[in-house]
């Protein structure tokens, strides 16, 4: 069968824009009060465009991850689309230099718009183009950082909205404090509410473990992040002493991270972040490396790509 050419880049269109929160989000590691967000337009030269976006936590990364990804442009103009090539012609590149932090989320930036590009192309959605279909899954609404009665308050909201489990930032002066939280939130949102909680990276492996030991009784989702994401050894440590499921995957850049944290069995679950994962090619990965595992895997931040 002759196969059409498919388009080849003509450019990356790259806009930085800095979206406000309705409610600002606290964290134990600090407030985010706004989403900087970089978006991508990935444009062909028969009028496909792709777009992604990709979010940098601090709008001190904004300006300097949208110029990385337009100082890309010269690596891809003139490809033909295919995402996965591409991939593989840019992590050849990138060897020498690594493709973490800043790197990482631009070059994921870019995948993501070549398999959006991809999936117009064949005019359909990513997730037909990828074989499945769409279809509920199931999804928590966040808590912030805010105390026993506003924790409450919002996972009553939660719970009024439908919602059948809540993600609550942790990590108060004393694990009493985490205790009352998690209470509250039970309290307020109903006993069959499933809860989750996020220490956001903030204990020490020792202080995780003394913790874990009270909270095992609050019969709790999973408990994220406890200490720091790339201490596999530390979470391994408190994976094997609390009966509590651990859940890591967020701050994971690439598969091969995914996969030494699974070797070193420092999470239960997993939850990669697809622009830190290696965009749609990265996050595709990890989900097999998941599935083979038996692993079971939920999705940071972009509730557009999760698959069930
Ligand atoms: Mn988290």
């Amino acid at each position: 069968m002759a196969q059409v050419p498919m388009p080849a880049l003509q450019a990356l269109r790259v806009r930085t824009v800095r979206v406000p929160m309705q409610h600002p989000h606290q964290t134990a590691s600090g407030i985010v009060s706004e989403s900087p967000l970089v978006l991508t337009d990935a444009v062909f030269d028969d009028g496909t465009v792709g777009h992604s976006v990709v979010f940098t936590y601090t709008p001190a990364a904004l300006k300097p991850t949208a110029d990385l990804i337009r100082n890309f442009e010269g690596l891809v103009k003139g490809d033909r689309l295919a995402p996965a090539e591409t991939e593989q012609k840019l992590a050849r590149r990138f060897r020498l230099l690594g493709t973490q932090g800043l790197v990482g989320i631009a070059l994921s930036a870019i995948d993501m718009a070549l398999w959006d590009a991809l999936a117009r192309r064949h005019a359909t959605s990513l997730i037909r183009l990828l074989g499945g279909v769409e279809k509920p899954i199931p999804a928590y609404g966040a808590i912030g950082y805010d105390g026993v009665e506003g924790s409450a308050r919002v996972a009553e909201d939660w719970a009024k909205r439908g919602f059948t489990g809540v993600k609550a930032k942790i990590g108060y002066p004393t694990v009493q404090e985490d205790v009352a939280v998690i209470r509250a939130i039970r309290s307020a949102a109903g006993g069959s509410m499933s809860i989750m909680v996020d220490y956001n990276q903030c204990l020490t492996p020792v202080e995780a473990v003394q913790r874990l030991r009270v909270l095992d009784d609050e019969d709790l989702t999973w408990v994220e992040e406890p200490t720091l994401a790339h201490d596999y050894a530390g979470h391994a440590m408190i994976a094997r002493e609390a009966k509590t499921p651990i859940q890591c995957g967020e701050n994971w850049w690439g598969s091969l991270d995914m996969q030494h944290a699974i070797d070193a069995q420092a999470s239960d679950y997993v939850m990669p972040d697809v622009m830190k994962i290696g965009g749609v090619t990265g996050w595709l990965r990890s989900a097999a490396l998941a599935q083979t595992r038996g692993i079971r895997l939920s999705n940071h931040l972009w509730p557009e790509t999760a698959r069930s």
